[in-house]
């Protein structure tokens, strides 16, 4: 008796069904709707993210005989040719199996040029496409040059940098990305519930980060746990008879760290250590939770796509730090890895991490005892972007607050500021700029209004704003050059021409 993989079972038939890559499959629909589809594609994206799932679907709504607004119908003797493998229009090429390679530039070369038997359009997928040879490579250019026009070519890669760039720019190119843990969890529920499969949230959990944002990879798993398991999925069965890793333990661990339980955070890690858990793996683990947190620490923990469990943990752990406090964990994380990467005892880096960490934390408690903690504590809870805002002491708290403030109000004015040095005395602002043309800019009556207006809503007193030029700058703004090379100045400097022209 054979049974049907699940991944075959549920792979995606129509551009509804491209789980985590709506993006592309709107587009592609659109374009099979229009009949402005391209002659040849480029699918780029890690593996099991549904590139040869993709380019199925464009082979048979291409050529579908009543494709409904972009999808293919899967009723039509076409789509029903393509979907039993019964034509020999479609043509499949593995292009890591060196048998198949040996001859791809005569099936490409020779046999491109012949109408297709019973289809409209022929097209050629070819899985692993950086693996052609340079021949192959050459030959597919020619071809692609002047695609026949009953030809359609899709290639499909895990590897950019090895596609040779007159065969990129000749194909329109669709970047696919890791499928989020919350769609990969709502899909894997939907099959464990058709398949009457019995699976709790924390194994759900597991199989999700265990498969790092590849369906091919989740599904599969599902399938193995559940021939295992009988129909009822438990953590138990995935760490000892698959040895997958414990997500939770992890997060439990970076939970612990952010909320400065050093000790219980030690103690999560050597209990993960006695269960099997491998410190490099953990250490890599923590550090991935640790990023995810500190991007869902600056847009959202909505933003990030995580599974149910994740998200609730992340929301609680934000709830006790922020943004700069992550940063400087991962830092301490980081640097205490090089350092101790090659000692004789695996987990002491981590260790010795953890501990700094709540060293770190203490130190930072005492310093800002005395100090101005109240007004930050207070620039961070108004702040419209959460606990993005830090800075040291009256009055640099208040600034960043102060930006976020013009920044809702006028970008380019906010674009400016954050070119200048702020300085207050009494109930003067003295802003020094390093260019002539930010000065002047900011000199203009209705800017100013819009700095005295949002000096006084965020400091709650009227100041006088003064401008200077910063001494021994160029007055002359060879500004996109001065700052191209500076992380996200250029578009700061494209926002300040961008409202000069439109002033
Ligand atoms: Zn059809």
């Amino acid at each position: 008796m054979s049974k049907i993989a699940l991944y075959r079972k549920y792979r995606p038939v129509s551009f509804d069904e491209l789980y985590g890559q709506e993006h592309i499959a709107t587009t592609l629909k659109n374009s099979v709707a229009t009949g402005a589809f391209s002659h040849a594609y480029l699918f780029y994206g890690p593996r099991g993210t549904g590139k040869t799932s993709a380019a199925r679907i464009l082979a048979k709504a291409i050529n579908c005989e009543h494709n409904v607004s972009g999808n293919p119908d899967n009723k039509c003797e076409k789509c029903q040719l393509i979907n039993d493998g019964k034509t020999v229009d479609i043509i499949e090429i593995d292009a890591a199996s060196h048998t198949q390679v040996d001859n791809i530039r005569e099936v490409i070369i020779e046999k491109a040029s012949f109408v297709p038997t019973s289809l409209r359009y022929k097209v050629y997928i070819i899985d692993e496409a950086h693996m052609l040879s340079k021949s192959s490579f050459n030959a597919l250019l020619k071809t692609l040059e002047e695609p026949p026009e009953h030809a359609v070519f899709i290639l499909a890669t895990t590897e950019i940098n090895k596609i040779i760039p007159t065969i990129q720019s000749r194909c329109q190119r669709f970047d696919f990305r890791r499928i989020d843990d919350a769609s990969m969890e709502k899909r894997l529920a939907y099959i464990a519930k058709q398949e009457k499969i019995e699976i709790d949230a924390k194994s759900l959990e597991m199989i999700v980060r265990a498969s790092e944002g590849g369906f091919r990879d989740a599904i599969s798993l599902l399938d193995q746990a559940n021939d295992l398991a009988g129909g009822k999925i438990t953590e138990a069965v995935l760490a000892s008879v698959l040895g997958l890793a414990d997500f939770a333990s992890v997060e439990d661990y970076v939970f612990a760290l952010v909320s400065k339980e050093t000790k219980s955070a030690l103690e999560i890690f050597h209990k993960a250590l006695e269960n099997g858990y491998e410190p490099g793996q953990f250490y890599k683990n923590s550090l991935e939770t640790l990023r995810r947190l500190l991007f869902a620490s600056i847009s959202g923990v909505e933003e990030v796509g995580l599974s149910t469990v994740t998200a609730k943990m992340f929301i609680e752990a934000l709830a006790k730090t922020g943004t700069s406090e992550i940063l400087q964990i991962i830092d301490t994380f980081i640097k205490t890895d090089t350092a101790y990467k090659y000692s004789v005892l695996p987990q002491l880096s981590l260790e010795i991490a953890t501990t700094k960490i709540a060293l770190g934390f203490e130190e930072q408690a005492d310093k800002t005892k005395y100090s101005s903690s109240a007004v930050e504590k207070q620039a961070e809870s108004s702040s419209p972007q959460g606990r993005l805002v830090t800075g040291k002491g009256n009055p640099e708290a208040k600034w960043q607050q102060f930006l976020l403030e013009v920044k809702n109000k006028n970008t380019s004015v906010h674009a400016i500021l954050r070119v200048c040095e702020p300085d207050f005395k009494g109930n003067e602002v003295c802003l020094t700029f390093p260019y002539k043309f930010h000065k002047e800019r900011i000199e203009d009556t209705r800017n100013r209004e819009v700095v005295e207006e949002m000096l006084t809503k965020v400091y709650g007193e009227k100041y006088i704003v003064k401008c200077v030029l910063k001494t021994g700058m160029a007055n002359e703004p060879a500004v996109i050059q001065k700052f191209a090379g500076k992380d996200d100045l250029l578009d700061d400097a494209l926002e300040i021409f961008g409202g000069e022209v439109t002033d």
